[in-house]
C-alpha cells in the first residue's frame, strides 16, 4: 500500500460492485481528475491533493476507524452494521447521503408458508449477513427470533432448511421473486453515503474535507437542476412563483421603461415539461427559456 502522504486526503471507494462506478463518477463530477496506479488499487489525484483507495466495501468502515483514510463512500447498511456491531467503539460518521445505491434491508419469507405477519417471526430463525441491524430491529420490535449469520446466498437459506425467513438487501425484489420469497417488512433503508473517519483531522485536512464535501453536495444538487428565465407582467408573479418547482424564491428584475413587467430567474429542481411551460405562458410569461445547470456551489 502507498504510504500516507501527510498533506494528501484519502478517500476509500468500492473497487468493483454496485457502488464502484457511481462513486468514481460522482468524484469526477465534483471536479477530481485521477491517474491509476499500476496495480489499480490506488487513483492518484492529479488536480487536487486527494487520492482514491479502491477496496472492498466491507473494509471501508475499518479504514476510516484506523485513520488510513479520512473519507469513504459506502452503503449506509455497511456503515451502521459495523457501528452497531462495534458497540460504542469510535465509528465513522455519515457526512452526506449521495442519492445512489438505494436499497432496503428487508425480512422476506417463503411465498407459500405459515408466516403472515411480523409477530409470526417470534421464535423462528432468520438468516442474514446483517446480524447487528437485524438484532437491533428485533429488539425495537419486541420480537425474539434466532439470528443465523450467513455470508452470502442468504436467499436460499429457507430451501436449505437453515432458517424460516431471511433478512437481506432488496432493490427491485427480482432476486426474492426468483427464490419464491416475498418481502414482509423493511428493517432498514439504505443508500450510498459519504462517511468520515472518527479521528480528528489536522486543521489543513479539515479544510480539504469540507471543501470536497461542499463540492460533492454541489455536484448532487446540480443533478437535474434547471435555470428558468422568463418575462411576465408584474401582477402574475405570485401565480408564476407557485408554478415553478424552484428551491428558493426566484430573482425578480425590473425591465427598463416597462414598469408593469418583470424578468424572472428561478433555479428549479426538476425539468419543466411542455405542459408546465404552456401554463406559464397562459399566465402571461414570455421569452421562456429553460437551461441546464452545469455546476452549482451553495
Ligand atoms: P465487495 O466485493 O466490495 O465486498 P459486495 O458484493 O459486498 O462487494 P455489492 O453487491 O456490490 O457488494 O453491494 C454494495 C452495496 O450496494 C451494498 O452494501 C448496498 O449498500 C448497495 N446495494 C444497492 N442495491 C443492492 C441490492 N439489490 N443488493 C445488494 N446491495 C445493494
Ligand atoms: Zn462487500
Amino acid at each position: 500500500m502507498v504510504s500516507a502522504a501527510p498533506d494528501r486526503l484519502r478517500i476509500a471507494v468500492q473497487k468493483s460492485g454496485r457502488l464502484a462506478e457511481a462513486s468514481l463518477g460522482l468524484l469526477r463530477r465534483a471536479g477530481l481528475a485521477f491517474r491509476a496506479s499500476r496495480d489499480h488499487l490506488f487513483l492518484y489525484g492529479e488536480n487536487l491533493p486527494i487520492d482514491v483507495l479502491l477496496v472492498r466495501d466491507d473494509d471501508i468502515p475499518g479504514l476510516l476507524v484506523e485513520g488510513s483514510c479520512e473519507l469513504g463512500i459506502v452503503g449506509r447498511n455497511v456503515l451502521v452494521e459495523q457501528r452497531l456491531a462495534g458497540a460504542g467503539a469510535p465509528a465513522p460518521q455519515e457526512l452526506l447521503p449521495l442519492g445512489f445505491g438505494g436499497c432496503r434491508l428487508s425480512i422476506a419469507i417463503p411465498q407459500s408458508g405459515a408466516i403472515a405477519q411480523t409477530s409470526d417471526l417470534d421464535g423462528l430463525r432468520i438468516a442474514t449477513s446483517y446480524p447487528a441491524l437485524l438484532a437491533d430491529w428485533l429488539a425495537r420490535s419486541g420480537l425474539k427470533a434466532e439470528v443465523v449469520v450467513l455470508n452470502g446466498s442468504v436467499e436460499i437459506a429457507p430451501r436449505l432448511g437453515k432458517a424460516e425467513a431471511i433478512c437481506d438487501l432488496v432493490s427491485s425484489g427480482a432476486t426474492l421473486a426468483a427464490n419464491q420469497l416475498r418481502e414482509l417488512v423493511t428493517v432498514f433503508d439504505s443508500q450510498a453515503v459519504l462517511a468520515s473517519s472518527p479521528r480528528e483531522p489536522t486543521a489543513a485536512k479539515a479544510v480539504q474535507i469540507e471543501r470536497l464535501r461542499a463540492r460533492i453536495a454541489g455536484a448532487l444538487s446540480g443533478d437535474g437542476a434547471r435555470l428558468v428565465l422568463l418575462q411576465a407582467p408584474r401582477a402574475a408573479l405570485p401565480d408564476i412563483t407557485r408554478l415553478l418547482p424552484s428551491r428558493d424564491l426566484p430573482s425578480v428584475l425590473s425591465l427598463d421603461g416597462r414598469p408593469d413587467d418583470i424578468a424572472v430567474q428561478a433555479l428549479c429542481s426538476a425539468a419543466l415539461d411542455w405542459q408546465h411551460l404552456e401554463e406559464l405562458k397562459r399566465l402571461g410569461a414570455r421569452s421562456l427559456m429553460v437551461l441546464n445547470v452545469e455546476r452549482m456551489l451553495a
